[in-house]
């Protein structure tokens, strides 16, 4: 079946829509009282994380969000990361708190974001925010699973009925957004590296978000004609191109609508990372009244 090649999700551009009414919530608050405040904690020199802790703090600065950087060196320990977590937890300037990933392998990850208070968790990493999320009651939803549904929903196509197929299943991406599409009465189906015949069950999705880490994992043959793709994958080619993990010229002739790399997911991550921070102080200043 020959199809038009598809529409193309901007998320760049639904990503500043969003920071654009977000800036108008932060100019409300700051003038309650009650300006938002982002605190991010970065632990030693990986240099792609210092370019997602950049552009957070870029984001911040546009919206008027305060921002705080802790950078601590790469030896730090894990006591001493936890203890920071609890100060700033109790800096009542502070809504949200985020630690950016991957931390150094002598820090046992879950430890630290455990002591987050969930509250402030605005990136929804905490046990208690994915247990609200799977109960289906208010929590906060994590900053890249939001974003993608942010997108489905500007791709015009309504999730209820539809089958939503993830592939990857990570406790970031695949299975809190297999939740939400739940709650938007998807029929879901996740996918991860024991899945039999990934084509076919890709070929099945009027829905289909990939997040695994692998280059042209996905291609145009595994598509439905006519399937919304979203690709949340990041990739780095041998000339040192972003890339995601579908195969974009073969996947745009049979998609009805798809998300490009870079430009799709990535933006939405970090405006969705906004609104939880704003949320989260709208919040905070609803208890102090
Ligand atoms: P993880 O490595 O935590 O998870 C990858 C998942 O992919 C796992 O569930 C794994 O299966 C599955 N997988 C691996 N190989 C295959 C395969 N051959 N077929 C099917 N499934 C497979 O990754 P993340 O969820 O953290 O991230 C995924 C991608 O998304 C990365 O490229 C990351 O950089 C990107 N990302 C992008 C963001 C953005 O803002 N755009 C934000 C977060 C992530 P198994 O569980 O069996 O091992």
């Amino acid at each position: 079946m020959s199809n038009s090649p598809a529409r193309i999700l901007d998320g760049k551009a639904l990503a500043a829509r969003i920071r654009e009414g977000l800036k108008k919530e932060v100019a409300k608050l700051a003038a309650e009282g009650c300006p938002p405040g982002l605190a991010v904690i970065l632990v030693g020199e990986d240099p792609a994380s210092q370019v997602y802790v950049r552009n957070k703090q870029r984001a911040c600065e546009e919206l008027g969000i305060r921002s705080w950087k802790h950078h601590l060196p790469a030896d730090t320990s894990q006591k001493d990361l936890v203890q920071l977590v609890e100060e700033i937890n109790a800096d009542p300037a502070v809504h949200g708190i985020l630690v950016q990933l991957p931390l150094p392998a002598h820090i046992q990850t879950e430890a630290v974001l455990d002591t987050i208070d969930p509250a402030k968790d605005v990136d929804g990493f905490h046990p208690v925010n994915l247990g609200l999320l799977a109960a289906g009651r208010p929590g906060v939803v994590p900053c890249t699973p939001a974003g993608v549904m942010e997108l489905v929903k500007e791709s015009g196509v309504e999730v209820a009925g539809k089958e939503c197929v993830i592939v990857g299943r990570s406790n970031i991406v695949g299975k809190p957004l297999a939740f939400l599409f739940l709650h938007e009465h998807g029929t879901v189906t996740i996918c991860h590296s024991r899945t039999r015949n990934l084509a076919e069950v890709c070929r099945r999705a009027d829905i289909l978000v990939v997040a695994v880490g692998r280059a042209g994992l996905v291609n145009g043959e595994m598509i439905k004609p006519g399937a919304v793709v979203i690709d949340v994958g990041i990739n780095r080619t041998a000339e040192g191109k972003l890339t995601g993990d579908v195969d974009f010229a073969s996947a745009v002739q049979q998609a009805g609508t798809i998300t490009p790399v870079p430009g799709g997911v990535g933006p939405m991550t970090i405006a969705m990372l906004m609104k939880n921070t704003v949320a989260a102080a709208r919040r905070a200043m609803q208890q102090l009244d």
